[in-house]
């Protein structure tokens, strides 16, 4: 370091550096000359905004697209879901009811309980059940 001359004086040395504009000059009395005219940082002007501009883009679509995943979660059952069954009557009623408990545990008993319950869908006593579970679910808000 230390070879570059005065960007005001073309003369002397540059010992020093512009704080804004990175310009070298050798004195006091030389930056005092050079700040008579407004000057800028160097890399102030380059195109810095644009990819900027495109990852901001980036982040909305993410956004967007965490925004469908939030959409898709609505309908699967939530703890206020889960709270609604509770607080339905009728779920209650059906629940109280031996037939339906029976139905269900052979559910929570079978291997597979989408199959089980695809076969137990075909008894009129399990769909009641059933619409009554998505009825509170659905439209009980
Ligand atoms: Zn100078
Ligand atoms: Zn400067």
């Amino acid at each position: 370091m230390g070879g570059e001359t005065c960007t005001v004086c073309s003369e002397a040395v540059s010992k020093y550096k512009c704080p804004t504009c990175r310009a070298g000059y050798c004195s006091v009395k030389c930056f005092k000359l050079h700040k008579l005219e407004p000057c800028a940082p160097p890399d102030h002007s380059t195109p810095a905004a644009a990819p900027n501009k495109d990852r901001i883009l980036k982040q909305s679509e993410q956004e967007r697209i965490g925004g469908d995943d939030e959409e898709e979660e609505k309908h699967r059952l939530t703890p206020s879901d889960l709270q609604k069954l509770d607080e339905s009557a009728q779920v209650k009623q059906l629940l109280m009811n031996p037939n339906t408990r029976a139905l269900l545990e052979i559910v929570r008993k079978d291997p597979n309980p989408v199959e089980a319950i695809r076969a137990l869908r075909q008894r009129p006593d399990f769909e009641e059940l059933a619409q009554a579970l998505i009825g509170a679910t659905d439209y009980n808000g």
